[in-house]
This record gives C-alpha cells, structure tokens and sequence, in this order.
C-alpha cells in the first residue's frame, strides 16, 4: 500500500474546511478520549478516529444531546447489521430510513441502548424479505443512529450518519438479528496534482449541474467546495445525487480516490447531459403549453367578453340569419341540398376556426346568386328603336342588325341568341351600344372586361379549398348584376391571354356555348348555374387573336370609325350635352361653333372613335368653368380661336405629315386596331453594294413586299426610264417612319414601289394622294383588307385621292356618303397604273398601263383601259350600269 495515506484524526480535522481552528479545537479533546480508549497498537498504523460533524451535535436523540464524546473509534470491530434496500449510505452523510422488519427493528432497540452504532449494508437483491449476509454487499457503512421516532404502524424512523467504509469480515450471529465483524475500509488517497486535478473537474462538472438542476439549490455548491480531503468530497456528492443504488454502491467500494472521482466525473457529465436534454424538452413542452394555455386563455376571454357584449349567441343567430337567406334565394333543388350541407356543417365548426370564414363566404356567395331572379324583357321594337336612336346618332345598319335580332327574340322567346360581337376601333360606341340594348330590353347590363384574363380561374373561380378563393369573372358578375339574365358584355376578347395556369379561352367557349352553358359550373360555387338566359354581347378591337372556335359562336357587326362631320353631329348631340351633364356646368351656358368643334376634330384628335373627342370637349368646357370660378368674364361662345387658347398648340397637324416634298416618298394606308392610319414611306439611295435596307419595325411581310418592288423595280427598268446600272454600285434604304411601332401585312406593296420608282426617277408623288393595295411581282394589284378604317383614315388626314385595288371597289359602299361624296378613288389592276397617277412630271412611263396578260386584264366594262381617276360618281354609277 505504499503512497496510500490513512486518515488521521488530527489531519483529517485540521484540514475540515469551513472553520478549521475551530474543528482543531475540537479534534485535540476527541483524539484524546478515542485514545485512551483504544487498544494498543503498533505506531506504524495508529487507529483513526472519526468524530461526528458538529451539526450531531445539535441533534437530539430521545431528549440527550449528541455531545462531543460521542466518537467512534475505527477498528475492526463487532456491530450490529443494518440490512438496506435501494439506497447505499457514505461516510459522513445523512441518511433518513424507515425500518419495518421484525429483526431491523429489534437490533436497532438494542443499538439505541448500548452505543447507537451500526453497520448498513445494501442488499444485492432488494427483494429477499430476510437477508443473509450473503445476500449482503461486502462494502458497507458504520454508522450511528442519530435520532429514532416510532411510527404509528409499528414502523420506526431513524436518522443514520454513515461513519466509515467497512468491509464485512465475517458473520458473528444471525439471531436475533445479523451481527458481524466489519473492518475499516481506508481511502487509497495521494495527495498530487492529479488528484486535485480531477477534484477540481468534478466540482466543475457538478457546478454545471448545479446550474441547470431545477431541484439543486446554489447552497450545495459552497458545501462541496468545503469537503476535503478529495475522497470526502466523491463521498458527499455521490451521496447527495439522486442516482440508483447499482451506481451509488461501486462508488462506495472504490477504495482508489482517483477512480472514485474518475468514476463520479464521468456519472455527472453524463448526468449533465441527461439534465440539458431534459431540459430542452421541458423548454419545448413549455412553450407549446405556453402557447396552448395562451390560446385557452384568451379563448376563454373572448367568449367570456362576447357574452358581456351580449354577443355570446354571435354563430347562432348568423347561421339563423343564413338558414333564411336559403330559404329566399329559392335555389334549384341540387343547390339547395349543397347548401344545406355547408350549413350543417358550419354550425359543427367552432366560430373562431378559419374554416368557419371559409364555410360562411360560401354560403354567403349561395345565397346572393340570384338563381330565381330575372327581368322581363321589353321587346317593343318601336321603344327599341327609339331607345338606340336617342343614344346613339347614325350606325343605321347596325341599329337595323340589332332590331332584327331583337325581333327574333319576340317570336321565339327560347331562341338561343346568338352572341353579338361588336369589332371596331376604341370609342366607336361598341360599350354604349351594349347599355342602350340592355336599356331597350329592360334587362340589367354588366360588363367585364377580359383583357389581360390569362388564368381560367378568372373565368371559372377557384376550388373553395384555395385560401381566398372566389367565384370567377362570370358569377360575380352575374351577382352584380342581381338577375340571371342580364346583358352581359364581355370586353377585349381580343385581349385574352393564356399561360401555363390553362387556357381561359376554352373556360369562355363553355360559357358562351348555349349547349353548355345551362349548367356552368364555377370551380368555387360547385354547383351549376344556369347561364342560358344571359345576353352575351363581346367586344374586340380586331378579330384576328380571337380564337376561332370562340369566332365561331358569334355574330360579327364591325363598327369601322365616324368621319368628321359625324363626329361633329355626335359632338352636337351627344357628347356636348354629355359632357355638361356630367360635370354640372348648365348654367354656364357655353356653346360650339362647327367650326370649334371641327378643329378639336381635326388638329387635336387623331382617332376613329370618340374617346379623345369627348376628353377634349370636356376640356374645354371645364377650363371655360374653371375661368369663371376665378372671377373672369370668358366668352361663352366658343370658336376655333377660343379652342387654340384653352387647348394650345395644335397636336395633329396632317397637312405637314401628308405633304410630300422630294421624290422617294409616298403615302400609303395602313390598317391598325385602333382604325385605319395614314403611313409615309421614304426611300434613298446611296453608294453602296445591291442592299436593300429595311427600316421602322417591319414585319416579315412587308419585308416581302419590300423585295417583290424592288425586284418589280429592276426588272422594268428600262421601261420605268432608270438608269439599268442604278442598283450595282448602291444601296437603297426604305424607312417607314413611326418607327417604334410594329408595321405588318402586304397592303404597302403599291406604296413600297411607288417611293422607289419616284426615288429612281426623281419624280415626286403627287400631292393628296394615298394609296393602298398588295403587288406581285409580275406588278399586279391584289385586294386589301381595311378598305373603310384607310379611307377614313385618308379623309381625316384631308386627302382626296385614293388609290385602291379594283377588287375592293365594291367595299366603297360602306363609306359614308358624305366621305365618299369628298373623295376620288382610283381603282386600278397593275402597277403601272398607280405610277401613272401618283407620279408628277411628264415624263411617260414608258410601257403604258394596261392589262399585260389576259389573266389579269380586267373586263372591258369593268375596268379603265387608261388610267384615269376616277371620281367617286364614276364608280358608282359604273357599278349602277
Ligand atoms: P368603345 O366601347 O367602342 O370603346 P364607347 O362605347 O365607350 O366606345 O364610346 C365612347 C363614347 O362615345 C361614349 O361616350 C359613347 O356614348 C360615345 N359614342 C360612341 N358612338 C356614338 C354614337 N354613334 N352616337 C353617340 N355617341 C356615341
């Protein structure tokens, strides 16, 4: 045992930590006493002597105070055998027992009378009811009872402070009770570094504990710290932890110092983790039932402050309110059956649950359709026709389209009405001419426009489970307008979109489609409803994006544009008296000349329709207003001088846009969406090598177009009298101007050649004339489309002359006589004809126009054999023949 220390009283006392003179003090009388005791032993190994802690003596046993005598000499010694279940007892700890068994409670009766000391030792099977010694761990405690209460169920108490490690040597008796020889077990303690070393780990490892242990208080921090010797400090805290008698007894027979420390280190570090797991989870579970207990709570509030505010019956009395709404909205027998489920189910819902919201919009949406609601309708034709004419001046053939389909409707009341589809320009009347149908009729007008629609939820709703789902364009609409058969006009067809959310288009077809849309289901009602009875009326700027099933279902009426004077006279009775109307200004009693109204026509708007027609009568009247209000005298009466003052600069001056002042450029006409528009084209030639330069966003076919003049061009040159070399060492240039916007289609063909044989000859254009109409390359002129948006177009830009393909002579019907009655049109064939007429000079074309292959020669009565202008009269009295 060499470097294995034994304790020796005095040491062990001076050394006692917190208060060691006074611990000195009391060890002097102490070894003393144990010495005169004890027996004589060899000076080589003096029996130690354990003396109580100075708590003992405070602790009365039976009315005697424990004093300072009451010491316990170690030696291998005779005791009686206390017999412990799940616990192990260490050298100067505490330890409460309860002690039932027969025997137990016998030694300790003895114990107490004689000198109260005992040995505990742990069973190894806690469950034999009379222990042997061999069922006894060999590593025990010697201990004194420091206090014994007798319980009422024959049961004692007792308080025991463990003492010493003993081992048990040998077994003296069995009866009454185990008495055995036990020796003192001593700690194999160096005092190195090493020990202090893990002394120091485990009471940092125990810190640790003691900082997240909910049940250590900090006080047993500053106790552990005040145990020495290293051995002593295992000892206290091995007994002060709460671990299972299995760990505790190793620790207690662990003789080395070192290993018990060891030992006890690795015990709590993993104690401490067990302790930071735990604690984590309690953190969690905490906040979940922090957060739960928080809800509660102020559930419990809100009910508690809505029965306060007498709102207690809140849910109650809605799902009353909406079982009635059901009840009135007279829904056909599917819907209702849906409808009385929802409501079944809202009443099971708790009011604060998302989905009680959800439940209620449904039903709330339900109940507002008006599944049984519609109007009559006025078929009167003669308050039909009084109605269009009152808001809506000319448009005689479409008033007459309009009446006729009202007049079906008259006799075959379930006729499935075919879908009006009004095309035109922007401010042409398309929307207004829908009111004035739905107000002839008597029927409800909503309007929805679909431009930009590019998801067929927009048509069709959401499924009710999306959070803040709706019903689509066509049901809210349908609720808006709070009867079944409204007039309802679909805007910008031409507009629709469609991406990868799926094609809305195919959700209209089902709508407009008179097969199917008896039983339309939106995807958030669910339920069908019965779209039959609606008027659809669309509306588009241009036919062309619209899809061709859905051109199919409609019936086209085109509304190309009004001319000037038309405009003037809805100006006159329309628009003015509107504009007064709206904005409150009858007493300000302004009027219009022509005159006025002609210039705001002509040099500030630049449109087929009306819309900015209307915005700048408005104008003017709201700045006359605005003088007034300020304390002025304006004239009331408003001529062209007035419109330059109040409206400044002219915006459209066409005569500058439409003159042309070299050779190289020509006037064509150009059809766009939103009417027909003049267009110039400039040609140039410079040094270069056989380039044609395309410029002005030109699409692919008029790229063609640009080509096939060309090459027109340079085939006929010597015919055309330009130099045949002109192309070899140059380039040309064409630029069609505007040159942000995107220009397509065939139509510039005449045009596209015309600037460049005026280019190559050096002869200009003439003046105020425009043309229009597709070349080949063998110089024919083939039809175009847009005849009446160009012509009109052409008119606004004050030219008289039209050049067009004779093909198209019979579209001139269509153009307002008093356009018509202004203007020349020059049908022709060929190209060569178009030169003839556009190009100034009097150089000859050489080859003269006229038919050059019988294909194309027109008739003899039919087509000029000279070029010649023709005046409009010509025409028509032509076609009369
Ligand atoms: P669109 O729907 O084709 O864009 P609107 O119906 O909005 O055009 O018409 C623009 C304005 O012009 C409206 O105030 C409308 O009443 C008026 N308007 C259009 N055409 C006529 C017409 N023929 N007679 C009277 N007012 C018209």
């Amino acid at each position: 045992m060499s470097g294995v220390r034994r304790p020796e009283p005095a040491r062990l006392a001076s050394r006692g930590g917190r208060n060691s003179k006074e611990k000195a003090r009391r060890s002097r009388p102490a070894r003393e006493a144990a010495a005169a005791r004890r027996p004589r032993r060899s000076a080589k190994r003096p029996p130690p002597v354990y003396m109580l802690p100075r708590r003992a003596q405070k602790i009365e046993i039976g009315g005697e105070p424990l004093t300072e005598t009451a010491t316990v000499t170690l030696a291998p010694r005779q005791v009686p055998v206390l017999p412990v279940r799940h616990t192990v007892l260490f050298p100067f700890a505490l330890l409460p027992l309860n002690v039932g068994r027969p025997k137990s409670l016998r030694m300790l009766n003895d114990a107490m009378a004689a000198d109260r000391t005992i040995a505990v030792f742990a069973e190894r099977q806690p469950t034999t009811e009379d222990p042997a010694a061999t069922d006894l761990h060999r590593v025990g405690t010697l201990a004194v009872v420091l206090r014994m209460i007798r319980m009422p169920d024959e049961q004692v108490s007792i308080l025991v402070q463990g003492l010493a490690r003993v081992h048990l040597n040998e077994v003296v008796s069995t009866e009454p009770y185990l008495t055995a020889k036990v020796s003192p077990v001593y700690d194999a303690e160096v005092d190195d570094v090493e020990t202090a070393g893990l002394a120091q780990a485990l009471l940092t490892e125990f810190e640790r504990i003691v900082s997240i242990s909910p049940t250590l208080p900090a006080e047993v921090l500053v106790a552990a710290k005040n145990q020495s010797p290293p051995g002593r400090l295992a000892d206290f805290l091995a007994s002060l932890l709460e671990l299972p008698a299995d760990v505790k007894q190793p620790l207690l027979e662990m003789q080395d110092v070192k290993q018990r420390l060891h030992s006890l280190t690795e015990i709590l570090a993993r104690q401490h983790q067990v302790l930071e797991v735990g604690q984590q989870i309690q953190e969690q579970v905490q906040q979940s039932l922090d957060q739960r207990q928080k809800e509660f709570l102020l559930r419990q509030q809100l009910e508690a402050i809505q029965k306060e505010l007498g709102e207690g019956d809140e849910s109650r009395r809605e799902i009353d309110e909406l079982k009635e709404k059901i009840e009135k909205a007279h829904m056909p027998e599917e819907v209702r059956r849906e409808a009385d489920r929802e409501l079944a189910r809202l009443a099971r819902i708790p009011p604060q649950a998302p989905e009680y919201t959800v439940a209620r919009t449904y039903l709330e949406w339900m109940c507002e359709m008006p599944w049984a609601v519609s109007t009559e309708d006025d078929l009167d034709l003669k308050h039909a026709r009084a109605v269009l004419d009152e808001d809506h001046y000319g448009l005689d053939k479409i008033k007459e389209r309009i009446l006729e389909f009202l007049a079906v409707r008259r006799f075959k009341r379930d006729a499935r009405t075919p879908i009006l589809c009004f095309v035109g320009p922007p401010g042409t009347g398309k929307t207004s001419l829908g009111m004035s149908i739905a107000k002839a009729l008597g029927r409800k007008f909503i309007r929805q426009s679909l431009g930009g629609v590019r998801d067929e939820a927009e048509i069709r709703g959401h499924r009710r489970t999306y959070i803040g789902a709706l019903p689509g364009n066509i049901l809210r609409g349908i609720r808006r307008a709070g009867s079944r058969n409204p007039l309802f006009m679909l805007d910008e067809i031409d507009k629709l979109g469609a991406d990868f959310h799926g094609d809305p288009s195919s959700a209209l077809l089902e709508v407009l489609d008179p097969e199917q849309n008896g039983t339309f289901t939106d995807h958030y009602l669910d339920v069908p409803f019965d779209l039959s009875q609606v008027l659809f009326v669309t509306t588009a700027n241009y036919l062309d994006p619209v899809p061709p099933a859905l051109r199919d279902r409609m019936e086209v009426i085109e509304l190309a544009g009004y001319t000037d004077l038309e405009k003037l006279a809805i100006s006159r009775r329309h628009l003015i008296p509107k504009a007064i109307r709206e904005n409150g200004l009858e007493e300000l009693n302004v009027t219009f000349s022509d005159e006025a109204i002609l210039k705001v026509v002509r040099d500030y708007t630049s449109e087929a329709g009306l819309r900015n027609l209307e915005r700048e009568l408005a104008n003017l009247l709201r700045r006359t207003a605005k003088l007034v209000a300020e304390g002025e005298e304006p004239p009331r009466a408003i001529d062209p001088n007035r419109v330059h003052e109040l409206l400044g600069p002219e915006r459209f001056q066409t005569e500058q846009l439409t003159r042309i002042e070299q050779p190289g450029a020509a006037l064509g006409l150009a059809w766009t969406p939103a009417g027909g528009e003049v267009l110039m084209i400039e040609a140039t030639v410079m040094p270069g090598s056989k380039q044609l330069l395309l410029t002005g966003q030109l699409g692919e076919v008029m790229r063609e177009s640009a080509h096939a003049a060309l090459s027109y061009v340079r085939s006929h040159v010597g015919e055309l009298g330009i130099d045949p070399e002109f192309f070899e060492s140059s380039d040309i240039h064409v630029h069609l101007p505007s040159g942000a916007i995107p220009k397509d289609g065939p139509s510039a063909g005449v045009t596209l050649c015309t600037a460049l044989v005026s280019l190559l000859t050096g002869r200009k254009v003439r003046t105020g004339i425009a043309m229009t109409g597709e070349i080949t390359l063998l110089g024919r002129v083939l039809p175009i489309g847009g005849l009446k948006e160009k012509v009109l177009a052409a008119h606004r830009a004050g030219i008289n002359t039209v050049i067009i393909p004779t093909e198209n002579q019979k579209g001139l019907d269509e153009i307002p006589v008093e356009v018509r009655s202004h203007m020349i049109f020059a049908p022709v064939d060929r190209i060569e004809q178009v030169l003839g007429l556009s190009l100034e000079g009097d150089a000859p074309v050489k080859t003269v126009v006229g038919p050059t292959d019988s294909e194309t020669a027109p008739s003899a009565s039919d087509g000029p054999e000279t070029p010649s202008i023709q005046t409009e009269s010509v025409v028509a009295r032509r076609r009369e023949s």
